[in-house]
């Protein structure tokens, strides 16, 4: 086993959260509990002109609602506090004190407000990235002097994160690969400053399904969306997991636990991941499959509240028979709404549900169920379905007529369409009162 990892997540509050930072989260998560280590939650908002004030919140929001929970945070406190750079100023003007005095950084004779590093104009510094092995860089191709402090006294990202990273104790850091040209700074820095660097992990790049990488401001990746869509955070979490790192084996569906006990550095992918929606569906799909009719009902109760207030005020026992009878039908949770709208409302007939409806079966075959559901007891759905396989037999012993031809009318007259959950759990659900008032309603347009 490897040596307990420290991580940190580091996002800046700029802007919505993308899918791609919570992927970067997930993988400092996954590294920090598969080794035993701690997860640290920084936030990075040293860049006070893209300072976005519900960032920070939203960010938090939906690092718990995928249920990566962090161990240090500017909320959870610890002890490297403050965890948001804006609070530790300080420390990064000492560095730059102390990368002045050792000749590695400058205040401009024309800017005596800022502090510059002093990058090399020749040699090379080399990078040992965990994905990529090593990479050298040439110092004239990097980034000359850049601004380490700025006018406004604020630090920039190559600074407060070398300091950070090192007074936090970081043993590894991940992100994007995107910021492998920035990492030969640092490491100028860190080597300037005595600091031992921390393992890098530069992550493989997400792009569409074209391959052209995804844009943080595309909505399309924008995390929230994929909440309010009725995702299930563990699918999502399952599906971010296989983006760029494989298990080493054929599984595909792990539980947050499984990805944990699977979790190797050794097993990230190199080539950009591409992000494909319909494979997240897919994830969704088989994660849902596999909640209990309980678990599902109580995940998707907001869902179908958010449509049919009164939802809640139904017994438990009656929604979670009905998400049962339509769990099939749902990818997401935001499908739960259409899939049980039967049983909320009555609405228009489709227009299969008019032609079925016109049908020589229909009017024998919905007279015979209505007389036979008033006389009905118990409307549990083994008395209904009872009650519908005789109706059937009937009419197939007296006139030969096909299990479909029966079915359909009535499906059409209780739920408006011709689709949707088995007739008896149909039947069951709507209760002898509303079965027998949309049988009246129906039969009533039928014979005008
Ligand atoms: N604040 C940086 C970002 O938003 C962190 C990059 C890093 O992890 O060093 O991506």
């Amino acid at each position: 086993m490897t040596d307990p990892a420290i991580v940190r997540f580091a996002p800046s509050p700029t802007g919505p959260p993308h899918l791609g930072n919570l992927r970067t989260a997930l993988f400092d998560w996954l590294l920090a509990r598969a080794t035993g280590g701690r997860f640290l939650l920084r936030i990075d908002d040293t860049d006070q002109s893209r300072y976005n004030p519900s960032a920070e919140a939203d960010m938090m929001g939906l690092l718990r609602w995928l249920g990566l929970d962090w161990d240090e945070g500017p909320d959870a406190g610890g002890p490297h506090a403050p965890y948001r750079q804006s609070e530790r100023l300080l420390l990064y003007q000492q560095a730059a004190e102390k990368l002045i005095e050792v000749g590695h950084a400058f205040r401009p004779a024309d800017e005596p407000d800022i502090v510059r590093l002093k990058t090399p104009s020749s040699g090379t510094i080399t990078l040992q990235d965990a994905i990529r092995g090593e990479i050298q860089f040439d110092f004239d191709r990097v980034p000359q002097n850049p601004v380490l402090i700025k006018s406004d006294g604020f630090p920039t990202y190559h600074l407060a994160t070398v300091v950070d990273d090192w007074a936090m104790g970081i043993t590894h850091v991940l992100r994007g690969e995107e910021w492998i040209p920035s990492t030969p700074l640092h490491l100028q820095m860190f080597e300037a400053l005595e600091y031992p660097p921390p393992q890098f992990i530069h992550l493989p790049l997400v792009t569409d399904h074209e391959g052209k990488k995804l844009k943080k401001r595309d909505p399309s990746f924008e995390a929230r969306t994929y909440r309010e869509a009725g995702f299930l955070p563990e699918a999502v979490v399952n599906y971010l997991a296989l983006l760029g790192w494989h298990p080493g084996t054929e599984q595909e569906i792990f539980s947050p636990q499984e990805l944990i006990e699977s979790f190797t550095i050794a097993n990230f992918q190199k080539s950009p991941a591409a992000f494909n929606e319909d494979r997240l569906r897919w994830f969704n799909q088989q994660h849902m499959m596999r909640l209990s009719d309980d678990d599902l009902m109580r995940r998707a109760l907001p869902f179908l509240e958010a449509v049919y207030p009164d939802a809640a005020a139904h017994n438990e026992s009656w929604i979670i028979t009905l998400i049962h009878a339509v769990r099939e039908e749902l990818i997401t949770l935001a499908d739960a709404p259409a899939s049980t709208g039967f049983a909320f409302e009555y609405g228009p007939l489709t227009e299969d549900a008019q032609t079925t409806l016109r049908t020589e079966q229909a009017l024998p075959v919905i007279s015979a169920f209505q007389s036979a559901a008033e006389a009905l007891q118990s409307f549990d759905s083994e008395s209904t379905s009872g009650l519908l396989r005789e109706l059937r037999s009937q009419f197939k012993a007296s006139y030969g007529w096909g299990g479909r031809a029966v079915m359909f009318p009535l499906r059409a007259a209780l739920t408006g369409s011709i689709a949707g959950p088995h007739l008896s759990d149909v039947v069951a659900l709507l209760g002898k009162a509303e079965t027998l008032r949309r049988i009246e309603h129906t039969l009533a347009i039928m014979k005008s």
